[in-house]
Order: C-alpha cells, then sequence, then structure tokens
C-alpha cells in the first residue's frame, strides 16, 4: 500500500522568478570607478546572444511591448513586427542604432535613462542608470561631458584577461575631462589595430565588441602596437576625480543642485565676491553669476573641476555641497582648463587649398581638417566651396555607378554559368561556382536575387534594400537573360 506522503510545498507565486527577454548579464565593476559603461553591457548582451549589436536593438528589443513602451513612450506601435530600421518609425531620436549611440548611451540626457530602462526590463538588470552619467544631469552641464569616439587603457583590458573576464569598456573612459587611466597613470589610446592589413579578418565575421579589436578581432586589443605615454601629475588627479565621482554616483547621490549652490555661494562671498571669484577659477564672471543665481543654471564638468582644482577640494563632495579639502599635486595651482583662443583665419590661404582640392580630388572636409578651420568659413567662399561639393558628389556617383556595374557584371556572369548548368541561382550554388561566401547584405548578391526571382516568377521581387538604379538594372539583366534562354 502507498505511503500518504504530502505534497512539496509549492513556491509562493511572488517569489516565482518572472522571464526576462535577455539573459541577466550583469555590469562589470559596479560600485566602483571601473563601472561599465552601458554601450558596453549591450554589447557585451548581444554578444552573449550570438546576435550583432543592432540586430539585438532593431529586432529582438524593438519587438517587446515594454521596452518599446519605455523607449518611445509617446508614438502609437505600428502593428506589425520591426526590421532593421526602427528610425523609420519615427520614434524619437533616442532609440535608434548609428554612430551617436554610444554618446546618448551613457551620456546625462533623457535617452541614457531611457536606453538603462530598456535594459533592465529586458535583462532584468537593477539601477543600470550607475552605467550612464543620468545621476549628473542636474548638477553638471551635458555639453562636453562625454566623448563620442571610443579610448582605451590596454593595461586594463590586459588585467581583465588575466582574471579571467572578458574585456570591458569603462564608463571612465567615456568622460571628457578624463585623458589617462588612475590606476596605471598611463594616457588613454584611440584603440587601433597593430596587424598588417592582409592577415585582417572577414568583414562578416567580424564582432563589434568595446573590448576587441574591430579590425582583426583580437580580445582585449592584444594586436596594438602603441604603447601608452605617462600622464601628469594634473590628468591623473582629474581622472582620479572622476573616478571617485563614479563612485560616489552609486551610492545615495543627491541629484539636486541646491546645497551646492548655497555652499558656493558663501564661498564666492568669501573670496571677495563674483570678479574676485571668477579671476581666481578662470571661468567668465557672467557664467558664474549665471550659474548661482538660476535655479536650472549649470556649469560644465571642466569648470566645476577648475574650481575643485584651484580650491583644493573633492569635486563629488563638492556637488553633494560639501567642502572637503582633498591633496592636491604640488606645482601650479592655475585653472586647467584651456582659453578658447580665436585663431585668425588667412582667407587666401584657404582658397588656395580649395582649388588644390578640388584638383587633386580632395573633399570639403579635408580641407577644412588640413586648415583648421570650419565649413562655415569655407562658405563665404561661395562659389569655391559649391564646386568642391559639386566635383564630391559626381565622384560619388562615379564610384557608386562602377560598384554597381561590377555587382551586376558579378551577378549575371555566375546567373548565366548556373543556367547553363542547370542548377538553381541560389547564393549557395553562387559561392560554390566562384570559391567564396555570398552574403546576402552583399549588392552581388542581391542583384542575384532579383535575377534569380524574375526568371522564376516572369515578375520582379519587392525591392528591398538596394537602389532603384540597380534594381532596374538587375531587372533588365534577368529580362535579357530570359529572352536569351
Ligand atoms: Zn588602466
Ligand atoms: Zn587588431
Amino acid at each position: 500500500m502507498l505511503k500518504h506522503v504530502a505534497p512539496h510545498k509549492q513556491p509562493e507565486i511572488s517569489a516565482k522568478r518572472t522571464h526576462t527577454l535577455l539573459y541577466k548579464v550583469q555590469p562589470e565593476g559596479r560600485g566602483s570607478g571601473q563601472v561599465e559603461s552601458l554601450y558596453s553591457l549591450l554589447q557585451r548582451l548581444a554578444y552573449e546572444h550570438s546576435l550583432a549589436p543592432n540586430r539585438l536593438v532593431c529586432m529582438t528589443l524593438a519587438n517587446d511591448p515594454d521596452i518599446r513602451a519605455t523607449m518611445a513612450p509617446s508614438t502609437t506601435a505600428p502593428t506589425h513586427s520591426y526590421d532593421s530600421n526602427v528610425k523609420e518609425w519615427n520614434w524619437g531620436s533616442c532609440w535608434t542604432w548609428g554612430k551617436d549611440t554610444p554618446n546618448l548611451m551613457i551620456g546625462a540626457g533623457l535617452a541614457a535613462m531611457r536606453w538603462a530602462n530598456a535594459l533592465e526590463i529586458a535583462s532584468g538588470n537593477q539601477s543600470l542608470d550607475e552605467c550612464t552619467l543620468r545621476g549628473l544631469h542636474l548638477q553638471i552641464s551635458t555639453n562636453k561631458l562625454v566623448v563620442a569616439e571610443a579610448r582605451i587603457c590596454l593595461d586594463c583590458l590586459q588585467q581583465d584577461l588575466t582574471t579571467g573576464r572578458m574585456p570591458y569598456e569603462r564608463l571612465l573612459w567615456r568622460m571628457r575631462p578624463v585623458s589617462c587611466c588612475p590606476i596605471h597613470r598611463k594616457a588613454l589610446l584611440s584603440p587601433q589595430c597593430g596587424k598588417q592589413r592582409v592577415k585582417h579578418k572577414d568583414k562578416y565575421l567580424r564582432i563589434d565588441y568595446c573590448g576587441a579589436c574591430k579590425q582583426c578581432g583580437s580580445l582585449g586589443f592584444s594586436c596594438s602596437d602603441t604603447t601608452a605615454t605617462p600622464c601628469s601629475e594634473a590628468d591623473l588627479w582629474r581622472a582620479e576625480q572622476c573616478a571617485q565621482l563614479l563612485v560616489a554616483l552609486s551610492s545615495n547621490w543627491h541629484q539636486l543642485p541646491g546645497k551646492m549652490k548655497t555652499l558656493m555661494k558663501a564661498q564666492v562671498e568669501a573670496t571677495g565676491g563674483v570678479q574676485a571669484f571668477a579671476a581666481k577659477v578662470g571661468i567668465p564672471k557672467s557664467d558664474i553669476s549665471r550659474w548661482l543665481n538660476g535655479t536650472s543654471s549649470r556649469l560644465g564638468i571642466d569648470q566645476l573641476l577648475d574650481i575643485a582644482w584651484v580650491e583644493g577640494v573633492s569635486l563629488p563632495e563638492l556637488l553633494q555641497g560639501n567642502w572637503v579639502e582633498v591633496n592636491i599635486p604640488k606645482g601650479d595651482r592655475s585653472p586647467l582648463r584651456a582659453r578658447r583662443q580665436i585663431k585668425k583665419i588667412n582667407h587666401d590661404q584657404l582658397r588656395q587649398a580649395m582649388i588644390d582640392a578640388i584638383a587633386h580630388g580632395k573633399n570639403a572636409t579635408q580641407v577644412a581638417r588640413t586648415m583648421q578651420v570650419s565649413t562655415k568659413s569655407m562658405k563665404s567662399h561661395a562659389a569655391l566651396y559649391e564646386e568642391l561639393q559639386a566635383h564630391a558628389i559626381s565622384r560619388k556617383q562615379a564610384t557608386d555607378e562602377h560598384r554597381r556595374s561590377m555587382a551586376l557584371d558579378e551577378a549575371a556572369g555566375v546567373a548565366t554559368q548556373l543556367l547553363a548548368a542547370g542548377e538553381k541561382l541560389s547564393l549557395r550554388n553562387a559561392m560554390k561556382l566562384t570559391g567564396n561566401s555570398w552574403y546576402p547584405t552583399e549588392l552581388r548578391a542581391q542583384c542575384l536575387r532579383v535575377i534569380a526571382h524574375v526568371l522564376e516568377n516572369a515578375e520582379p521581387p519587392m525591392r528591398g534594400r538596394i537602389s532603384a538604379a540597380t534594381f532596374g538594372a538587375a531587372i533588365a539583366v534577368a529580362r535579357r537573360l530570359q529572352s536569351s534562354r
């Protein structure tokens, strides 16, 4: 006879784990000055799911209703699912995947908050705003707070590898005033591949990953042959202050600037008024008055660092309204921020440079860079500027035309050979025939797809992502093949 067994106690409903869209990949370096940037976390999430970051964003995240509501609360969602370009749905500036994304994701703006929320929902992590500078948005001007381009400390990345974790990008490295690694006391480097071009990985096999070389794929930029230069004491001090700021941001951070402004008003009085204080810290008098008297007025992080440096106090404590003196390297204590210098433009030289550029096939950006002028200065030479632009456009058209005809010729050649052999016009067969991979995103593959469709169905397919001109030319090739069969 079976013994009566009491059933196992079931867990409470609320204690059950809820499913999340993605794995709960935790940010590295939480609560320290080495905290991972949100952008790096997103790339790591994509990597762990074997997806390209843009696929993770535009397909996976964009199709989740909760995430969609977080990222674009005001727009009504279209009924069908999303494809590669979320931007087309007009979801507002923060919900895009482009070159500005890293900046938007980690800065102090609204986009950073939304991205952090979206990834919290997707991965089940808490307080991901610690991987952004959002906590500073009421105290520090969002202008010039972060840098758009990636920077790395090779030693930190190597250290990640030796401790057995994937190398990751520190939020600190994206802060504009930071120019060196406070741990290794070396200047940050812009990531560059040190290998010869020939050895580079197939561009379709490369991964987009903060801690790995985009060119050759080596983890922690082991390929790099550049060595970082030692940094100055003043640069080190600024980097350390920013690292301490990140630590402070992760615990009981008060975002309201009122207490700081009250403290600063008293300090300014003690220095002898706004004029004396402005001269001491090297900030225009009007900026100081506006900052102290306007409730929502903020100073830039460079200006605040200068105040902390000249006064010898801690920046995170200053922002919280506390006057805490810290050690400052001995020597010059004048403000570090470089004064803006207005350079006089030699317009004769600029004109000549523009004429040379037209003759040698250079574009406006190259001229602006070599002459160190803005496009606005170039536009004052209207006729030359227009000519420069027109040349650039016709050069681009010529390159596009060349690229298109190469792709079409290749697709037409392959199609002819496959038809003669009685084989299907597929990318797999094209690969067998040519001996190299045919990726669906390649122009030649798109052309072959159109040709195959016309031959099979006697009508063109949806245009997809190729240009109208290429599309038309591919259809013409298909019709020609059809009539010669
Ligand atoms: Zn380092
Ligand atoms: Zn490399």
